[in-house]
């Protein structure tokens, strides 16, 4: 399999906090689009386009699918296949903390089952480690510790390199960066949910990772499809508010939401690039994020949002403008 050679001088990578590692400025996730329900050929051309692209990161959970697990199924028929000479040049990240099976073992944060989730993770993916284990997200029953120690065991097992938790608040962050620091694991990235449509990272936990040299990594930066030009003309029929298993809700397209999507989708236009781009733009612009992950259900739409690096500076009277238009809610 050929792939673009220049497809390293192409993205752009950013340290990932104080660590050694590098992401590339977008990833690639596969929640949606990537499991059993979905077509082989079409996931598969996307996977192509943004390694050609220069992504490098791809991120999965056990449970991604639908049916849970296909998706690390699919991802990993495709690695094996495709992708078999490049693991090396590649950031596999995958998560434990939502219900997975039957019985009290399948679920949350206890040590039994991120080490058994992760263990079935390895066997559908057909590898030996990944790069990024994450806590998918916190557990209020089982001691911090014994969630941390399991991510630590784990690492040093070999079976993940590196560490993440995700939609952390920042209280329960901040516990959990000092124990892995601690245990010697510390931990390599968060990922929240944050767009210009959910910003309560912005609300001291981007300031909690820049201190404790955490990278993050914002996930559904593009608030499902709504930061996008999809919905501006009704609901379309292979969209993911139209999909049975689709996790976005007909009912989150308020009139409201799309009144605002109309103006962003004008300064955008105004801007030269598509709404896609601008709102992931409008993440970039921080330092602290690592990386934008995306999720995409064509190759034509993933490239259209690597192309927000082609223009990635806002001046004042952008951002006000934008200011203006998210606080209109
Ligand atoms: P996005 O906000 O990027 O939404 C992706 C959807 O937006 C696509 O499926 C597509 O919708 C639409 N879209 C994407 N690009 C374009 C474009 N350029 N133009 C028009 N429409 C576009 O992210 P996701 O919600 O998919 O989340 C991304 C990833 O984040 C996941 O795959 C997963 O890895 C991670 N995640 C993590 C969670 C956690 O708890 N840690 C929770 C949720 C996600 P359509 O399918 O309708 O075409």
């Amino acid at each position: 399999m050929k792939f673009n050679a220049s497809r390293y001088t192409e993205m752009e990578y950013r340290r990932c906090g104080l660590s050694g590692l590098k992401l590339p400025a977008i990833s690639l996730g596969l929640w949606h689009n990537f499991g059993d329900v979905d077509d082989e050929k079409v996931y598969r051309k996307t996977l192509h386009s943004a390694f050609d692209a220069g992504i490098t990161h791809f991120d999965l959970a056990n449970n991604y699918g639908p049916p849970p697990g296909s998706a690390e199924t699919n991802f990993g028929k495709i690695l094996h296949t495709d992708f078999k000479q490049h693991r090396d040049e590649l950031i596999i990240s995958t998560k434990a903390g939502y219900t997975m099976w039957d019985g009290p073992y399948g679920d949350w944060g206890s040590k039994k089952y991120l080490v058994s989730s992760l263990d079935q993770s390895l066997k559908r993916m057909k590898l030996e480690y990944v790069d990024i284990f994450y806590h998918h997200r916190p557990d209020p029953d089982t001691p911090l510790e014994e969630t941390m120690t399991a991510l630590d065991l784990i690492v040093r097992q070999g079976k993940a390199l590196y560490v993440g938790l995700s939609n952390y608040r920042k209280e329960e962050a901040a516990k959990a960066f000092k124990i892995l620091k601690k245990l010697g694991t510390p931990c390599l990235i968060h990922q929240p949910k944050y767009s210009m449509f959910e910003r309560w990272v912005e609300d001291g936990l981007l300031d909690l990772l820049e201190k404790d040299g955490v990278g993050c990594i914002p996930f559904s930066p593009l608030a499902q499809g709504m930061l996008t030009n999809k919905y501006l003309k009704g609901i379309p029929k292979n969209s993911r508010a139209a999909k049975k298993h689709g996790f976005l809700q007909k009912e989150q397209i308020t009139a409201a939401r799309l009144e605002q999507v109309q103006q962003l989708n004008a300064l955008a236009v105004k801007r030269g690039q598509t709404l896609a781009q601008m709102a992931l733009a409008w993440l970039l612009k921080d330092p602290r994020v690592t990386s934008v992950l995306v999720g995409a259900s064509s190759s034509t739409q993933l490239l259209d949002s690597v192309g927000c690096l082609k223009n990635s500076t806002f001046n004042k009277e952008e951002l006000s403008r934008i200011a203006r238009i998210l606080k209109e809610q």
